[in-house]
């Protein structure tokens, strides 16, 4: 289990003074100066070293993102966004981040936009999240106040503009390039890549979007070297992360653990076990709303990493949000509510998702009552073998996935209701 000692959130619960002079007492804010002072080349280098991947879902490595970056500028600025449009469902972790630690990530923005030559970051937010907004807005005017932002950051001869924009609500904000024209007054709309944001993101001009937590975590690994935070998780999967534990746990909760702590630690030492005990166990969606559900049984000696849940379970860490369903879930009708849930937020600009989604949704909401073929469970995964992929964003992947892990692993389920339904048994709960 992770020791106090190393954890980077040390005001995650609240519980201590969030404000400028806690932050400073509890460590943050120590050194800045010295830490821009080790120039844009080395600060890469210990992140490419560190092994921190990228926390908002896709693991991308965030040293490599950040040296895609132009070294000289050919006249236009460079940006820094960073992306605090959580809105995966099960995912709430960078709102504690933002209305209780709220400096580790100011400070992180100050280092990060150094390291790529951004003199102005944006911090995008979602739109529901208002004390997230208010609490970090009034972290970011002291840290104004105190020297550490504007002109000459931090006494670090750097200046650096940082700024909160509010988002609307939407989920597809989420998506870097949508996120992007949203920043610009536009539609949030994906657009086609490439050309990446590195190239021509926010106002056409170099642009990195980083993940809140992504960002946070750059102080602390600086301070404490890339080899501190390398040694957390197995290779490839380094560091501590933040788990978003939701559903049937006695005690769902948000803590920072090391990256492939197995599944059954994470749950008996934060979340006091599961509901019912582990034989009550269903299914985990174990990154965030859109990856693949995982039978329980599959679940228990997890590895909570990337490389783990990809390759040995077909599902994800995306987000580490960990949702978990006991035996009282109607698992069908629980990715239903996911399907609705895509089909809503679809910004409906290619074919494949707008009418796909749709179809998807059409279909699952007629499984939940058990009123079709056996044979169009076939049809439903070819569906979404034909969605996914086939997108301009990541969108259309996030509404195929659930249904492909709901086929793959509760087949028996589907097929129980249609065999049911067909005999008179049941009168399965509609949805709605
Ligand atoms: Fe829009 Fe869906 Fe296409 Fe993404 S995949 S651009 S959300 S229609």
């Amino acid at each position: 289990m992770l020791q106090d000692k190393d954890r980077i959130f040390t005001n995650i619960y609240g519980m201590h003074d969030r404000t400028l002079a806690g932050a400073k007492a509890r460590g943050h804010w120590d050194g800045t100066k010295d830490l821009i002072g080790l120039g844009r080349d080395k600060i890469v280098e210990i992140m490419k070293a560190s092994g921190l991947r990228g926390r908002g879902g896709a693991g991308f490595p965030t040293g490599l993102k950040w040296s895609f970056m132009p070294k000289e500028s050919d006249g236009r600025p460079s940006y820094l966004v960073i992306n605090a449009d959580e809105s995966e469902p099960g995912t709430c972790k960078d709102r504690e981040i933002m209305r209780n630690d709220p400096h580790t990530l100011i400070e992180g923005a100050l280092i990060a936009s150094f390291a790529m030559g951004a003199h102005v970051s944006y911090i995008y937010i979602r739109g529901e999240y208002i004390r997230e907004r208010e609490a970090l807005q009034a972290a970011i005017d002291e840290a104004y106040d105190a020297g550490l932002l504007g002109k000459n950051a931090a006494g670090s001869g750097f200046d650096f503009d940082l700024y909160l924009h509010h988002g609307a609500g939407a989920y597809i904000c989420g998506e870097e390039t949508a996120l992007i024209e949203s920043l610009e007054g536009k539609k949030g709309m994906p657009r086609m890549k490439p050309p990446f944001p590195a190239g021509a993101g926010l106002y056409g001009c170099p642009s990195t979007v980083n993940n809140v937590e992504s960002i946070a975590v750059v102080p602390t690994i600086l301070r404490r070297g890339a080899d501190w935070f390398a040694g957390f998780g197995r290779p490839n999967n380094a560091g501590t992360k933040l788990f978003a534990i939701s559903g049937h746990v006695n005690n769902p909760c948000v803590v920072e653990e090391a990256m492939s702590i197995s599944f059954e630690e994470l749950i008996e030492k934060h979340c006091g076990g599961i509901r019912g005990g582990w034989d009550n166990l269903l299914a985990v969606i174990p990154g965030g709303s859109s990856v693949p559900c995982v039978r329980g049984e599959n679940m228990r000696d997890a590895i909570m990493d990337f490389d783990y849940l990809r390759n040995d379970l077909q599902s994800g860490l995306g987000t580490a949000a960990v949702i978990v369903m006991d035996k009282s879930t109607d698992i069908v009708k629980a990715i239903w509510r996911l399907s609705k849930f895509y089909k809503h937020e679809s910004c409906g600009q290619c074919t494949p998702c707008r009418e796909g989604t749709g179809w998807m949704m059409r279909v699952m909401d007629r499984l939940v009552r058990g009123e079709a073929e056996l044979e169009e469970i076939d049809m439903l995964f070819q569906v979404t073998k034909q969605v996914e992929g086939h997108t301009i964003c990541a969108l259309g992947d996030a509404a195929a996935w659930p249904i492909q892990g709901l086929i793959r692993n509760f087949r028996d389920e589907i097929e129980d209701r249609i065999k049911s339904q067909k005999a008179g048994r049941v009168s399965a709960v509609a949805a709605e």
